[in-house]
């Protein structure tokens, strides 16, 4: 098998390792070849300063647009957490509101001792925010799975 490269050959590829686009065994022929020949070497280097600039030139405004994103991304959690918040309460309520209609009755027997009422309130108001803070994770890990399989 013949690896050495002419310096042509050489040239093209070095633009494939700058852009790390070669395979592994391209990648050491090529590089056998840089080091072993000095004018390819300075061509070699001259690459990599231009490819370094045209990422500089790139990041410019990318960074804006990335910061702009970032900002978005910031007001959509703000937005999202203070949905949560008011869709939590208005369950909690709306719950506690349904429990206190079906329990109406033992709330109102004057036979029941009140520590049995307030034991049986606390119970009902405890089960409903556990109830909703459950049914609130159950849906945020729904949502991140989702994202792991794009990601995937
Ligand atoms: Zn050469």
């Amino acid at each position: 098998m013949n690896n050495k490269l002419s310096c042509k050959e050489a040239r093209i590829l070095m633009m494939g390792l700058i852009d790390n686009e070669l395979s592994n065994d391209n990648k050491l022929v090529v590089m056998e070849h840089i080091n072993s020949c000095s004018a390819c070497q300075t061509q070699f280097d001259s690459f990599n300063k231009l490819k370094e600039e045209e990422i500089i030139m790139n990041d410019l405004p990318l960074s804006e647009e990335i910061f702009d994103e970032y900002w978005t991304h910031v007001y959509n959690r703000i937005e999202r957490a203070t949905g949560w918040v008011i869709l939590s309460i208005g369950t909690i309520i709306t719950l506690t509101y349904a429990a206190y209609m079906m329990l109406k009755t033992f709330f109102y027997d004057e036979s029941e001792p009140m520590v049995l009422k307030f034991g049986v309130a606390f119970l009902a108001i405890g089960l409903i925010i556990v109830f909703v803070s459950v049914l609130r994770e159950k849906l945020r890990i729904r949502k991140s799975d989702k994202y792991r399989r794009i990601l995937r």
